[in-house]
């Protein structure tokens, strides 16, 4: 049904899932860097699109919305929901009656700016596994908002001013729009503001915020992505207090990585117990697992599955 070489390939076909090297046609499952790279042409969803336009203005491409069906060579395929960022998706393709879902990143729980993901049947599931190992278990949304406010209020109340550390794509408009509904007001990094203008494009509204140039910060919250963590524009804010936003938070002492004083357990990722729950609902005969830990695959043939490493074929 497929073959993989740096990329996933549809058998008979010149179609290709999240290729790593340019290819003629390749699926691209989100905007994030890791899953995108320069192709004659790609089939993603529009706000996928959209972003990837930020980039690459020229790319030539064919959307294609949730829910509808295209026909390419002797297979058909259509996109469902992923949950991880806006747009993401993964993809389902049928070829002689046997039906293949590349997950692409996904997240099970709800997000306010991400489509919520959809899970379809499949005979054969390739999946990403990032989070899957058990220490992997994360708080419930409402304990992460909670543990948000207390962060922001503690800066305030020490004269800090509170830098939330977010990935440019996904996780800074997830939690610009969070902040946006408590009536907090926010300054984000200019880079995230071209990603915040094409997720109001596909109607995800964001309450109040302003793109920072070095104004005063009193009773402000900054975004950032976490690359800036050390960067001049961070060390020019004397009282700056860094939080990074990340499902590695579990893991001690991660916020070190990250250049932040403080760490939060907040992904767009599915945890370990939703690793699992996912394959049990797509219920395959054989799973090939990417992107994540490599013992997961014991995990998955414990609860009686047919599980593999994704290997050159
Ligand atoms: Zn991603």
């Amino acid at each position: 049904m497929f073959e993989f070489n740096k990329g996933i390939r549809i058998s008979g076909t010149s179609f290709w899932l999240d290729a790593a090297n340019k290819v003629p046609l390749s699926f691209i499952s989100h905007a994030h860097s890791d899953h995108f790279r320069r192709h004659e042409k790609i089939v993603a969803t529009p706000p996928t699109i959209a972003m990837i336009r930020l980039r690459n203005r020229n790319q030539k491409t064919e959307p294609l919305t949730f829910g509808s069906k295209l026909n390419m060579e002797d297979v058909t395929i259509e996109l469902l929901p992923a949950g991880h960022i806006l747009g993401s998706a993964q993809i389902l393709v049928v070829k002689d009656g046997v039906r293949l879902i590349y997950s692409g990143d996904f997240k099970m729980d709800r997000s306010e700016t991400a489509e919520p993901i959809k899970i379809e049947p499949a005979d054969i599931l390739i999946m990403e596994c990032t989070f899957g190992s058990p220490e992997f278990i994360f708080p419930k949304r409402w304990v992460i908002i909670e543990k948000l406010v207390t962060f922001i209020e503690a800066c305030f109340q020490k004269g800090q001013v509170p830098v939330i550390l977010a990935y440019r794509i996904g996780k800074a408009q997830e939690v610009i729009k969070i902040l946006g509904e408590l009536d907090y007001h926010v300054s984000v990094h200019a880079s995230i503001e071209p990603v915040l203008n094409v997720y109001q494009q596909f109607d995800i509204c964001f309450k109040s915020f302003q793109t920072y140039h070095g104004e005063d910060l009193r009773n402000r919250v900054l975004v950032l992505p976490p690359h800036l963590s050390r960067g001049i524009q961070v060390k020019k804010i004397w009282n700056a207090r860094k939080l990074i936003l990340s499902g590695w938070a579990i893991q001690k002492n991660s916020r070190f990585r990250f250049g932040a004083d403080e760490a939060l357990t907040f992904s767009d990722h599915a945890d370990y117990r939703q690793l699992l729950e996912f394959v049990h609902q797509v219920n395959p005969q054989r799973v090939f697992i990417t992107h994540g830990f490599e013992k997961f695959i014991f995990d998955l043939r414990r609860e009686g599955f047919k599980a593999e490493l994704l290997q050159k074929s």
